[in-house]
């Protein structure tokens, strides 16, 4: 399992692009998922994100995953699972102090952070960790949040457009014909 944690940091780079695509898949899907209903669909994507990332990252499903912005590198791997940095016992060689076998989770986070395209989110604070979300699936929550913000700015653009014009559709209907096509538009040579 060890072996295969330094591997995802050894690619994080690649493991970056992947969770992007995974998350704008998911993000497309929110329809469906909203017609399905999240509370059905929880449990079985947070099986399916419990062995994907229990096999790849030693994930412990803490429920906010912080992975892109600390190198594919889980901070929930550090015995005293700290989310913002070493603490001060890191051992020469970047070796844990409790585990000293282990390398420390935030210097393989800092190496990982480097491989990757937005490296410098290793820098963001991060919250407290919330307990009550322990087991839920992150994946379902990062993607429905980010759903939503985008249905909210849609809105709020369609609004915008709406109060800038707002006697448009009064006097312009949706179904109002095209104009003809100037003369001076139409190229010589262009079938007619
Ligand atoms: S940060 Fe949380 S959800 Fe992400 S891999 Fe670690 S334990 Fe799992």
């Amino acid at each position: 399992m060890y072996r295969v944690r330094l591997f995802a940091v050894r690619h994080s780079r690649a493991f970056e692009w992947l969770y992007a695509r995974l998350e704008s898949t998911m993000v497309a899907l929110d329809p469906l998922f909203a017609r399905i209903g999240y509370g059905r669909i929880e449990r079985p994507i947070a099986a399916i994100e419990r062995a994907t990332k229990g096999l790849l990252f030693d994930c412990k499903m803490c429920g906010q995953c912080v992975l892109s912005s600390t190198g594919m590198s889980c901070p929930m791997n550090c015995p005293k699972q700290l989310r913002n940095g070493p603490c001060g016992g890191v051992r020469p060689g970047g070796y844990c102090e409790v585990k000293p076998q282990m390398h420390c989770v935030w210097v393989l986070a800092w190496d990982g952070a480097a491989r990757m395209k937005d490296g410098s989110k290793v820098r963001d604070v991060q919250p407290p960790v919330d307990r009550r979300l322990e087991g839920s699936s992150s994946w379902l929550r990062v993607s429905r949040e980010k759903a939503a913000g985008l249905r909210e700015a849609r809105e709020a653009s369609r609004t915008s457009i709406a109060k800038a014009f707002p006697d448009a559709r009064a006097h312009e209907p949706a179904a109002a014909p095209l104009a003809t096509e100037p003369a001076a538009a139409i190229k010589p040579g262009r079938d007619q």
